[in-house]
């Protein structure tokens, strides 16, 4: 009986994936068999190591997502290295924390521009291949703010608000043409962008206390999801936004 989890022969990109979720999102693909382009700003030295020892084929493509310039080649580099594209992790993204009344434009446009315009724009280079190889995966990162409103982060709730109606977008319009798009909202996990929130103590008190699970989340913990969304066991899931939260939605 073939695994519907095996990601042997695909292909992978994965934005953001030198540190933190999107670093634990391109090993569990590794593991799963699918070769992995690994997109940052940063060095993907860690990463890379990692990746290598699962034996599947790595390259690394520097590119600043902040804009939408670089979404082209990232496209073209993969194909020219790996042979194709398969599955698009949309997952670089950044926060900026302040009063919203307070609140700058760099600061709004810094964010959507990152998470939310070239996450949609590298989406559309993508498809543009996948619609001609007639499938292909996409799934965005997407968030707790996709849900809730939050407090101090207006770009990021818009933006990441935004990234679940374009999914819900994408999916209808695209999956007809074989490509599957959905997202995956983290709860509160352990990386660089929660740092200031388990620094404070009363904050992360009041965080763990909300989580049924009891625990903050690892990077580790999403891959399951992503290797669910990135293979063939969910070839019939268009337009969803998973939870991987540890229960805090369901309080
Ligand atoms: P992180 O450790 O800060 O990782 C963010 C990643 O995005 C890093 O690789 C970062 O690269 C990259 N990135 C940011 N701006 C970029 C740019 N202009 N160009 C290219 N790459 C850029 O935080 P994380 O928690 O793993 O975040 C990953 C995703 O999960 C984000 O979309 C975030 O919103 C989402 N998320 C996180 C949580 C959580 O609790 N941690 C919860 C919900 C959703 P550098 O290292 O070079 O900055």
């Amino acid at each position: 009986m073939t695994n519907p989890f095996d990601l042997t022969g695909k292909v992978a990109v994965v934005t953001g994936a030198n540190t933190g979720i999107g670093q634990g999102i391109a090993v569990a693909l590794a593991q799963a068999g699918a070769a992995i382009a690994a997109v940052g700003r940063s060095s993907m030295e860690e990463t890379t190591s990692i990746v290598e020892t699962t034996g599947v084929r790595f390259v690394s493509i520097m590119a600043d997502l902040g804009t939408i310039a670089p979404v082209s080649s990232i496209v073209e580099e993969t194909v020219r290295s790996l042979g194709g594209l398969d599955i698009l992790v949309n997952n670089a993204g950044i926060i900026r924390r302040n009063d919203a009344i307070d609140f700058t434009e760099e600061d709004w446009d810094t964010v959507m521009n990152t998470n939310l315009k070239s996450a949609f724009f590298l989406s559309q280079a993508a498809a543009r291949h996948m619609i001609g190889a007639g499938h292909g995966k996409i799934i965005n990162i997407a968030s707790l703010l996709s849900f809730q409103g939050g407090i101090r982060i207006p770009s990021y709730t818009a933006s990441k608000s935004g990234l679940a109606g374009i999914t819900r977008l994408l999916a209808c319009e695209w999956a007809a043409k074989g490509i599957n798009v959905n997202a995956i909202a983290p709860g509160y996990f352990v990386t660089n962008n929660t740092t200031a929130l388990r620094e404070d103590k009363d904050r992360n008190a009041q965080i763990l206390g909300r989580i049924p699970a009891g625990r903050w989340g690892q990077p580790s913990d999403i891959g399951g999801a992503a290797v669910f969304l990135a293979s063939s066991a969910s070839d019939y899931v268009h337009g969803t936004v998973l939870p991987v939260d540890g229960g805090w939605l369901a309080r």
